[in-house]
């Protein structure tokens, strides 16, 4: 399962897995886009259905697609968010509300609709995005980080509390990757700051793909906690 599977690296994994024969359920809002990707692969292969992960119910029924058709759901990647970022004087509160519900109430919604589920079935892989910037804030990352180092203790929470169940966690924590999510910042000036940045030094999203694909792909007794993937000419 992957959420935020319509653009940069929702999509790259997603390319990714099928490409490596992994059977998927993709969740996005923007349905058109999850459609195109899915015609790429066999009919059945890959699944999506509209989902907006600050809406708990969409979470909760893109999940259960996955357990009704393949009967179990072995990685759940919550990858959905958002990054406008902004001063905190700037008191762009209705920004920060939606960070706060995409980031983190989104992925605690996609960890309530899989733990059941893993937990029944005795294993299972929670992978997260989290960033660079669950480990730095810079100004203007003040709640961007602060949603990015909840994530943190959400994900090591729920590591310390589920090794007998076999649950095996991953945060996925690169720094500037070339994607859509720059396009959420409001401020023009800093979006362009921001895209000339991204623009010099960014590393792809098939770049983090790679990273999902190791994490994933290792023998079950062993969990990749967190993989911090830079650009070599990111500060
Ligand atoms: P994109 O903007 O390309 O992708 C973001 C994805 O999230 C889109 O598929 C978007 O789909 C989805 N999304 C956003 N809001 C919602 C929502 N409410 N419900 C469902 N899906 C949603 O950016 P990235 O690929 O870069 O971002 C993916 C993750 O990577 C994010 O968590 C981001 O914080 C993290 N990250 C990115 C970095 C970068 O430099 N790009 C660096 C570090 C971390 P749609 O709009 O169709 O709903």
């Amino acid at each position: 399962m992957i959420t935020g599977a319509s653009s940069g690296i929702g999509l790259a994994t997603a390319r990714k897995l099928a490409g490596m024969g992994v059977k998927l359920v993709l969740g996005a809002r923007r349905e058109d886009r999850l459609k195109q990707l899915a015609a790429e692969f066999d009919s059945g292969q890959v699944l999506y259905a509209k989902t907006d992960v600050t809406v708990r119910e969409d979470v909760t029924k893109l999940v259960n697609l996955a357990q009704e058709t393949f009967g179990r759901v072995d990685v759940m990647f919550n990858n959905a968010g958002l990054m406008p970022l902004s001063l905190l004087d700037e008191l762009k509160v209705s920004e920060w509300e939606k960070m706060i519900d995409t980031n983190i109430k989104g992925v605690l919604y996609g960890i309530a609709a899989v733990l059941p589920i893993m937990i029944n079935q005795k294993g299972g892989h929670v992978i997260t995005t989290d960033s660079v910037a669950g480990h730095i804030v810079r100004p203007s990352t003040a709640v961007y980080a602060g949603t990015k180092y909840a994530i943190q203790a959400i994900m090591d929470g729920l590591r310390q509390e589920q090794v007998e169940n076999h649950i095996r966690t991953t945060m996925i924590s690169p720094g500037v990757v070339n994607t859509e999510l720059y396009s959420t910042i409001s401020g023009s000036d800093r979006r362009e700051e921001m895209r000339k940045q991204e623009q010099g030094m960014g590393i792809q999203p098939e770049d983090v793909a790679n990273a999902v694909a190791y994490a994933i792909d290792q023998p079950e007794a062993v969990g990749i906690n967190e993989i911090l993937l830079r650009p070599v000419a990111q500060q």
